[in-house]
């Protein structure tokens, strides 16, 4: 029997992506599913609905209709609980999800008895990496950080010589580099900009280097990375040493973009107000981390305020910007998981919670919370 795929739109206002483009509907009709989407899924890519119909999807007016068939759905944020309730028992859904941070949720899918998988629980490991959407949108985010630095700052990027003088290269700042923080490095020192970079992970160094920035060195004592090349939570007495060093490295930047991230904990505070205050006015500050706590005092998920001639940008949804390429890469990660539990000789799927990949990120499955994560508490 053919395996019935269903795209629903996205429903929250700040979501641009869709969680799939015609190719992947090619691709995955190529497989032998039968694909539906909601009408209007790639209005803000924007993707008409005819490119979708043109690559074999049918279009389908009415969600529900769809939930109601669909063996596996695929979305980029999580369905409501409501929605849950409209799915096949046994069905599969795929999207962002963050269950550390809703456990009713869990519950919801728990109860409908859909297997739900987490993109964020993703390994970070080799084998997995085409399915890394946590890394294929830090990746633009970081880009995306940039270009709007570039586009706010009252200076240009790039050392200019002029016959009315020498323009000076922007100085930027990043403070993780992780995959967005060196995708922000790459993009700076691509616009010509001074590029100094700090992350608590000793290992990074190279990685930042290698893209022509400086790495900056503060002495925390003992620090480390989990398993999974997480970094580990700091203590305070860490975290007040590096901001105190922060201070001076932030005085000297235009541009500071920070990206420090603790898996499953709040993103660590690291530049202060006091920090801020040593910055020049006219300089730009973004926050990639602000939807998980924030790194910055006093930036906030979709503001944009100025303090002192500061201009903080905590904006959201950073990948969101360049929605054509974050659906591309998205709808490919989730492609390559659907790929990783699909059995196409015998035309099922198959969710092996022993498998090091999907044991990883199936959150629900056969009315239970199965993953060991979220198991833990
Ligand atoms: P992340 O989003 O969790 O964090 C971003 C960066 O912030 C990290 O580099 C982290 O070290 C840094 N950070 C945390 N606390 C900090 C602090 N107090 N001060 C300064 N920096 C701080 O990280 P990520 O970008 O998702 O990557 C996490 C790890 O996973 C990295 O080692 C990355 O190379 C690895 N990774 C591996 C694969 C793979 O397939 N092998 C794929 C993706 C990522």
């Amino acid at each position: 029997m053919e395996m019935k795929l269903f795209i629903p739109r996205e429903t929250d206002p700040d979501e641009t992506r869709a969680a799939v483009l015609p190719q992947h509907v090619r691709q995955l009709k190529d497989w032998g599913w039968e694909i539906q989407i909601e009408s209007g899924l790639g209005e803000r890519v924007p993707v008409p609905d005819s490119a979708y119909e043109e690559a074999g999807a049918a279009l389908i007016s009415h969600r529900r209709e769809g939930y109601a068939s669909a063996d596996v759905i695929f979305r980029v944020r999580v369905s409501d609980k409501e929605e849950v309730a409209l799915m096949k028992p046994g069905a599969l859904h795929i999207s962002f999800f963050d269950p550390f941070r809703q456990p009713d949720l869990v519950d919801s899918f728990a109860q409908a008895r859909v297997t739900a998988i987490s993109m964020e629980l993703i390994p970070r490991i080799t084998v997995a990496q085409k399915m890394d959407a946590l890394s294929s949108q830090a990746s633009l985010a970081g880009y995306v950080a940039v270009i709007l630095a570039a586009e706010r700052i009252n200076r240009v990027f790039p050392m200019m010589m002029t016959p009315a003088g020498t323009l000076a290269a922007v100085r930027v700042l990043v403070i993780g580099a992780g995959v967005a923080g060196l995708q922000a490095i790459a993009t700076a020192r691509r616009l010509g900009a001074r590029v100094e970079a700090y992350d608590v992970r000793p290992e990074v160094e190279e990685q930042v280097k290698s893209l022509g920035a400086r790495f900056l060195k503060i002495d925390l004592g003992q620090v480390g990375s989990t398993p999974d090349g997480y970094a580990k939570q700091l203590t305070e007495e860490q975290l007040q040493r590096q901001r105190e060093a922060m201070k001076r490295f932030c005085s000297h930047a235009d541009v500071l973009i920070t990206t420090a991230q603790v898996f499953g904990r709040r993103a660590p505070l690291i530049v202060t107000e006091e920090m801020l205050l040593a910055m020049r006015p006219g300089s730009i500050v973004v926050d990639l981390a602000v939807e998980s706590g924030g790194n910055v005092e006093g930036i906030r998920p979709g503001s944009e305020v100025e303090k002192n001639g500061v201009l903080l940008l905590g904006l959201r949804n950073l990948p969101g910007r360049v929605p054509y390429h974050a659906s591309q890469v998205y709808g490919s990660n989730l492609s390559a998981m659907l790929g990783h539990l699909y059995d196409r000789e015998k035309g099922h799927l198959r969710i092996d919670l022993q498998d090091q990949i999907t044991g990883r990120c199936v959150v629900t499955h056969g009315g239970q919370v199965v993953n060991p994560l979220l198991k833990e508490g």
